[in-house]
């Protein structure tokens, strides 16, 4: 073949004593007496380096005929094979595979002193074993398995690229790496002790005051790691990063639970430390509107995942991002999505057709002695119709999702309304060693079902992890199990808290769309938490704004359209935006631009 192709085993599903090797009996060129798929123990015996067991199988991607071929993916009954053309115009060799018929990574990113470096694309394309190259955890091998080509092959083969500079650094002195980890959920699970303990550990630049007063980190410093919020863990995470001396730092995604000046604060300290202190930092992020305004420069990966990654050469934020939501890669001249993304440059007109699913008076709650108390103004939410909200953490919003269910009893006013509701958290704790399909077989009778499957199943991606243990899944994976989760209950209402958390731009894409989908196929009504503003733009018909202080009182508006909605929310931030004149993705604005004191002079924060 076909040097354009690789052949990927995934040695977690090939389980040859229960398939009679279905595969290798059907493959074209073994009927032909050829050794296209053997086993392994025939590659050991001639001294190849050997992963897997030795009745596992190995494909010759020499003799493989190619993806058009494809007979044994077909045929393996447990999806462990696949053969993938890669993209013509990729004229290089592999950065680094993992082992025969494993992920072959292609290109790297390059970081800059001084610059936030971003990368952008879809997990699994090999974004972290990228930032173990660059850390010096991980020896490239540039394809050829069982060698270790050593820096100065690797830096023969990126000579005159943007990584030459970074790789000569590495060769010469010691780089040192901090690095953030993407889910900080399983800090707990590694740390035992007091924020303040774990903080002080990390404090090498002699900053931890400062960190800790713009972070907001100071009401929670003197508690135990574990009674941590995860808004509150990615704050110290993040904090433990940046009081770091490190030459390089790498940072997996900074925005999941944080609210959107959290996420703002977060952009703010990475800049500085770059900018002020001449550090090189590499972020992988999904929030759009954040990346655009953390990174100089960034890197599209694409690929297939699990399969293979390439890293594209750097391209500015602005081109970066565009090309990434319109599909098409220019210079590489690659399609990687058959559709754009597209936003609307003007507020939606108001469905206002649906019927009145709930009315409720106004209410009040406060929790103890007055800590915190909720003021919410009456309303009512329409049948089929999806509601942003949008507010800071800490203000009060499950607090009046609890009220609507009814599983809190208010102190003033009645929402008088026999509802189910069906609700998924922000922090998905799922314990269970149960498998997806029978967890969700579990919770709905249409499990399976063609419905289900083109409603729920496809566009959020489950069949390749039906199998998998609950306990074993990804954070993205969870994300998509918890939200088909709430989808696949028979209710009135759906209530969703951070479904973006965890997943990538794509995911979020098509997470969105399905919730849209199904609110409207099914007259129901769905109620979604998010920070992500280009998910809430994506998904909302109107929004309820909450507002006031966080952790003291809040008060929260009825339901409004989107023009007035976004104007009430982001005027409370004081954060205005523009649209990007190609493909009118809301950018933010520099705070005291022209463009942003013209926009609030109008008061107009979001559709300018
Ligand atoms: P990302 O950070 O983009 O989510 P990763 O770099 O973690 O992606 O992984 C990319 C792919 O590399 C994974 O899907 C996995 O199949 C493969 N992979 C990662 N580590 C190893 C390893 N040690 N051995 C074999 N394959 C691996
Ligand atoms: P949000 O969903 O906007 O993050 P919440 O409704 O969860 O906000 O919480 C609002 C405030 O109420 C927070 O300060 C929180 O600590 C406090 N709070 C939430 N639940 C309780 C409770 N059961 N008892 C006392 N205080 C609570
Ligand atoms: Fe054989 Fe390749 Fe066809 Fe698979 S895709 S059956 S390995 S020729």
């Amino acid at each position: 073949m076909a040097d354009d192709s690789i052949a990927v085993v995934d040695l977690e599903q090939c389980q040859p004593d229960r398939c009679n090797y279905e595969c290798a009996n059907f493959c074209p060129p073994n009927r032909t007496g050829k050794e296209c798929i053997t086993t392994r123990d025939e590659r050991y015996d001639e001294g190849e380096p050997y992963q897997g067991t030795e009745d596992q199988v190995w494909i010759s991607e020499e003799i493989c005929l190619g993806e058009s071929c494809g007979i044994c993916v077909e045929k393996c009954p447990f999806d462990a094979i696949q053969i993938l053309n890669l993209p013509q115009e990729l004229d290089e060799e592999p950065v680094h595979r993992y082992g025969e018929n494993s992920f072959a990574l292609y290109g790297l990113p390059a970081p800059e002193e001084g610059r936030v470096t971003g990368i952008l694309g879809p997990n699994g394309i090999g974004k972290t074993t990228a930032v173990h190259i660059l850390a010096d955890e991980l020896t490239p091998n540039l394809g050829e398995i069982g060698t270790e080509s050593g820096w100065d092959a690797v830096l023969d083969a990126y000579r005159g690229t943007a990584l030459q500079e970074y790789l000569e650094a590495m060769r010469d002195e010691e780089m040192t790496v901090a690095r953030k980890p993407q889910y900080v959920d399983q800090i707990p699970d590694q740390f035992d002790g007091a924020t303040r303990t774990l903080l002080e550990q990390t404090d090498e630049r002699d900053v931890l005051d400062d960190l800790v007063d713009r972070l907001n980190i100071g009401p929670v410093i003197d508690q135990d790691i574990d009674t941590l919020s995860g808004g509150e863990l990615q704050r110290v995470a993040l904090a433990a990063t940046l009081a770091r001396d490190a030459d390089f730092y790498f940072l997996d995604e900074v925005t999941p639970y944080l609210d959107i000046s959290q996420r703002m604060t977060a952009a703010r300290l990475i800049r500085e430390l770059a900018e002020d202190e001449g550090r090189s930092m590499l972020v992988v992020e999904h929030d759009l509107a954040i990346l655009d305004l953390l990174a100089d420069a960034i890197h599209i990966g694409y690929g297939q995942p699990g399969a293979f990654g390439i890293i594209t050469p750097p391209k500015s934020v602005k081109n970066g991002i565009n090309e990434y939501l319109s599909g098409y890669l220019e210079n590489e001249n690659m399609r990687i999505r058959e559709t754009d993304i597209e936003f609307e440059e003007h507020a939606p007109a108001t469905n206002s057709t649906g019927q009145t699913v709930i009315e409720y008076p106004a209410l009040e709650k406060s929790y103890g002695d007055g800590e915190f108390s909720l003021s919410a103004d009456s309303g009512e939410i329409r049948e089929g119709e999806v509601l942003g909200v949008v507010g800071p953490n800490g203000i009060g919003k499950s607090t009046f999702a609890k009220l609507l269910a009814g599983k809190l009893d208010s102190d003033e006013g009645t929402v008088d309304a026999d509802l189910d509701i069906a609700y998924k958290p922000q922090y998905i704790d799922i314990d269970q060693p149960m498998r997806v399909d029978a967890f969700l077989s579990s919770i709905t009778n249409d499990f399976g079902s063609s419905y289900w499957t083109t409603e729920i199943a496809q566009p959020l991606q489950l069949d390749p992890i039906m199998e998998q243990n609950l306990t074993d899944l990804s954070g993205g994976e969870r994300q998509r199990v918890a939200i088909a989760a709430c989808l696949s209950k028979d209710a009135d209402l759906y209530l969703l808290d951070e479904p973006s958390a965890h997943l990538d731009v794509e995911q979020r894409v098509r997470a969105t769309s399905a919730i849209r989908r199904y609110a409207e196929h099914n007259d129901a009504t769905a109620m979604v938490i998010d920070h992500d503003i280009y998910v809430i733009d994506l998904l909302s018909d109107r929004l309820l704004v909450f507002d006031g202080e966080p952790a003291v009182q809040g008060h929260v508006t009825p339901p409004q359209g989107m023009r007035e909605g976004m104007n009430e929310f982001l005027s409370n931030l004081e954060i205005t935006f523009r649209r990007d004149e190609r493909t009118s993705r809301p950018r933010i604005n520099k705070p005291g631009s022209q463009l942003d004191r013209e926009q609030k002079n109008a008061g107009e924060y979001y559709y300018a």
